[in-house]
């Protein structure tokens, strides 16, 4: 029996999709793309009479129904979701009821749009000696996050933050970065559909940001990254010291 594949679409560039990701895509029968997110220049890589569907306006059931069909009838189906699936993907439900339809599935990773974000800008979220840690997360909105996650709570870390879902409460999200630790001349920058043609690049500091978001009219599609991974002050690796040795370079 056929799998269903999840692919990985990448942030939004066409050509950030993986060569993995591009060849499902171009085999695929049946495509179930996230049609609020990905960018529909992908769905040009699909052969001709591909049976699309936009999960947009689908609820669980029916993303599940088009796939169950799509095995039953020996086609070759492709899930298309944003960036990488691992990151607020809702990837679980759906293989939690694959499962129990007994259907199998492989994955194919895809680029995050906070490492499209990051490459946007040029930037190491891992500066040596400035910050070794990234944190993703988001702010609660319809949907809850745990209490012990709160955006407080990471910001008295002062590492490198990618913060989704959130650019429609900057303001607050600000409050809380500065509640938890950051100063307020901390460097921050939205990156607002990164990759895509549109994409538009905000930077500032906890004190400014809010108020040139809603310059910018930016209200979704966007992504808050926090920290002094962003400020001038950097340091060279000990990877490429002339004067540290390892394994490779003695
Ligand atoms: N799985 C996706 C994230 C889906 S959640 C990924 O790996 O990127 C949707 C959120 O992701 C958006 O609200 C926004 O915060 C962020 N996002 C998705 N694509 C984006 C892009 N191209 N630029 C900036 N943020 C993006």
């Amino acid at each position: 029996m056929n799998k269903v594949h999840f692919v990985g679409a990448g942030p939004g560039d066409k050509e950030l999709i993986t060569l993995k990701g591009y060849k499902l895509l171009s085999d695929a029968d049946v495509v179930i793309y996230a049609g609020s997110l990905v960018n529909p220049e992908l769905l040009e890589y699909c052969k001709e009479g591909c049976e699309i569907h936009n999960s947009a306006h689908m609820d669980l059931q029916e993303i599940i129904e088009v796939m169950e069909k799509g095995i039953k009838e020996n086609k070759s189906v492709v899930r298309l979701q944003t960036g990488d699936f691992s990151i607020y993907g809702s990837i679980r439900e759906q293989v939690e009821d694959l499962h129990k339809l007994e259907i199998g599935y492989d994955c194919t990773p895809g680029v995050s749009s906070f490492l499209g974000a990051a490459s946007s800008l040029g930037v190491e979220y891992t500066v040596p000696e400035i910050s070794q840690s990234v944190i993703i997360t988001r702010m609660e909105g319809r949907t809850p996050v745990p209490s012990k996650e709160s955006i407080e709570s990471y910001a008295a870390h002062q590492t490198s933050m990618a913060i989704f879902l959130s650019v429609q409460d900057i303001q607050k999200v600000v409050e809380r970065l500065n509640e938890g630790g950051y100063p307020m001349n901390t460097p921050i920058a939205v990156v607002y559909k990164a990759t895509w043609a549109d994409e538009k690049i905000v930077k500032g500091t906890l004190e400014d940001i809010a108020v040139k978001v809603k310059e910018n009219g930016i209200t979704k599609t966007a992504l808050i990254l926090v920290g002094q991974f962003l400020g001038k002050e950097y340091n060279n690796s000990k990877l490429y010291d002339k004067d540290f040795k390892h394994e490779y370079r003695s």
